[in-house]
């Protein structure tokens, strides 16, 4: 027997039911309202009072409503069939829908019941398997889709058949498993998995050892992201959030991309929506949608859905981890997210913390993050999931919760800079505030070496030093005038604009300049430093200054051209008597 509850109170999504027998924390019900069911989650339980917070408007809701309580979590359904497509934060087909917007209390179903898909078996009768073990294999467009003992299973159990390879339905059973006690237990293409409890099936997480490739100059080069690791992009409004997370996913080296979008514009899911679906992916030259998945927060969805995005996009993510693959999440804009927690924290009329947050959000934020990672499966393979929120501090404040709490849980830091975006120096990523840990690594260090070069790191490193160097001259040039510092504090300043603006900016909306693989970022960066190493002789400073416009100009030009082509070497060729 389900427990069940009477409404006994309403605070806009947060709905007070006084319950009839046990419930616990994270619990689903469904609120009956006229004749519609609307589904809720437990947050809170306190003796017979349960607090739930509804996914969907509360209009019309009333003291006296009965509830139902599920006895489960709110899961996310996996299986093939998750790429390419678009869901909201309870996983509702957002593709399939007829209108922009589901009717209230209207639930569809994540996976296409009827596709057939192409299945060849991996495992063999008398194998022995454990939880995420391959049972076998379909192709969801190029990706090799595993079909896996379900995470759920607990303790090892014997195959005892597996379907010879042909076509099936996700909810035909493909394999018989025998437990330990010799109950046989059939499996099927799908299996649910509660999305707020981190997916645990795999031997070990050791810390990353390689990046992960964006195409993006201040982030490979300067704050390099590892596979599987995690970073933060904060900035005020209008900073260039939303451009730089997008070029990170239509550009960055993984096999799956999860985005899940809480849009701080409101045509912003719209545009995710039209323009997404016609990327072209240039690492394969097929739809980039083919290997992404889109969780979308709808505006009509109040704020608990919000929440159950960012939960439900990293639960895909780990399912497909656990096939060996790379997975890319990027969430815009995590600060949503927080926000939903601080408004249910508040009409629960709990202590609140900092700024009315939650007191334990920086706790949420870090089991979130913590759920990225690289893995070693049973099997030996590899898998990762790299993660790179964004947060808006509210007035580009970066001493706000949300920043402070994600800075503690997130290994980079691509601070967006008011200042710089202002100036239209894109993408406005602090070359001084911001950092990546992995620089630090000695696992990446040494990968960095083999993949680029063995002085890589170095050159990186002197690379920061003369644009802070540069930064410490600028004020110095401001404070005593263009005539009042020596000649060398001139050049110190332009070597450091040579770096800005002809490495940091890039310009995600030209064909070329947009996507720099890192061999061209070396080579930039090469002949960027060699002109740096030179000592320049000046008479006076805008000698200096216009010597410099002139390299700077050539330099970005190179940016704007193909890598190596003849125009390329021609400017290069020019710039060949300012090398040192
Ligand atoms: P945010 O998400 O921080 O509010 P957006 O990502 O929407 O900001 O960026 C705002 C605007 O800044 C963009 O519409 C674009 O005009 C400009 N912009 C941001 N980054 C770049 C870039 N790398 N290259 C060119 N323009 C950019
Ligand atoms: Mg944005």
């Amino acid at each position: 027997m389900s427990t069940k509850g009477k409404v006994t109170g309403i605070v806009s999504n947060l709905v007070t039911v006084t319950v009839d027998g046990p419930v616990s924390e994270n619990e689903l019900c469904y609120i009956t309202v006229g004749g519609t069911q609307l589904l809720a989650e437990v947050i809170k339980v306190t003796g017979d009072k349960a607090s739930v917070q509804v996914f969907e408007s509360t209009r019309g809701l009333k003291n006296g409503d009965s509830v139902e309580f599920l006895g489960k979590m709110l899961e996310v359904t996996l299986g093939p069939g998750l790429l390419s497509g678009i869901y909201d934060g309870l996983q509702n087909n957002l593709t399939t829908m007829t209108g922009v917007f589901l009717k209230r209390g209207e639930y569809t179903d994540p996976l296409d019941r009827k596709a057939l898909w192409s299945f060849t078996p991996i495992a063999k009768p008398g194998d022995t398997v454990i939880a995420a073990d391959w049972l076998g294999e379909v192709k969801e467009g190029w990706l090799p889709h595993k079909i896996m003992v379900p995470f759920a299973f607990q303790g090892e159990f014997t195959v005892k058949s597996i379907v010879p390879a042909g076509e099936y339905n996700v909810d035909q059973t493909i394999a018989v498993l025998t437990d330990e006690d010799g109950e046989e237990v059939p499996v099927t293409m799908t299996q649910k998995w509660p999305v707020k409890v981190a997916v645990k099936c795999y031997k070990e997480k050791p810390r990353p050892t390689r990046i992960m490739e964006t195409g993006v100059r201040v982030i490979d080069t300067f704050n390099p992201i590892a596979e599987g690791g995690t970073g933060f992009i904060p900035g005020p409004f209008g900073c260039g959030k939303t451009v730089l997370q997008h070029a990170i996913a239509k550009q960055g080296d993984a096999d799956v991309i999860v985005m899940a979008a809480c849009g701080e514009r409101a045509n912003e899911v719209v545009e995710i929506f039209t323009e997404f679906p016609e990327l072209i992916d240039p690492h394969t030259g097929r739809k980039l949608m083919e290997r992404t998945t889109i969780i979308c927060n709808t505006s009509n969805m109040p704020v608990a859905a919000r929440e159950a995005s960012v939960y439900t996009a990293m639960t895909i993510c780990e399912y497909y981890r656990a096939m060996g693959l790379k997975c890319l999440l990027l969430a815009d804009s995590t600060s949503r997210w927080a926000q939903a927690l601080r408004e249910m924290s508040n009409r629960m009329e709990e202590l609140p913390g900092q700024d009315a947050f939650p007191v334990d959000l920086s706790a949420i934020i870090s089991n979130f993050y913590a759920r990225a990672g690289m893995v070693v499966l049973n099997n030996g393979q590899t898998g990762a999931v790299t993660f790179i929120g964004t947060v808006s501090p509210a007035g580009g404040n970066l001493k706000e919760p949300v920043t402070e709490s994600t800075k503690k849980a997130a290994r980079c830091f691509y601070a967006l800079e008011q200042n710089r975006a202002d100036q239209k120096r894109y993408p406005a990523v602090s070359p001084i505030d911001s950092y990546s840990k992995y620089l630090e690594y000695p696992e990446i260090q040494e990968f960095l070496r083999e993949k680029i070069s063995k002085d890589w790191v170095e050159k990186v490193l002197k690379a920061k030093n003369l644009v802070r160097r540069g930064r410490e001259m600028a004020d110095q040039i401001n404070i005593l005038g263009d005539d009042g510092v020596p000649m060398s504090y001139h050049e110190a300043f332009w070597k450091s604009e040579l770096i800005d603006f002809a490495f940091l900016q890039q310009d995600a909306f030209d064909a070329i300049d947009a996507l720099c693989p890192v061999e061209r970022q070396e080579y930039m960066l090469d002949l960027i430093l060699r002109i740096c190493d030179r000592h320049f002789e000046f008479e006076n400073f805008e000698e200096c200054r216009a010597l410099f416009k002139e390299i700077i100009n050539t330099l970005r030009q190179m940016n704007y051209t193909e890598f190596k082509s003849q125009k390329f070497n021609e400017y290069e060729q020019q710039l060949s008597k300012h090398l040192a």
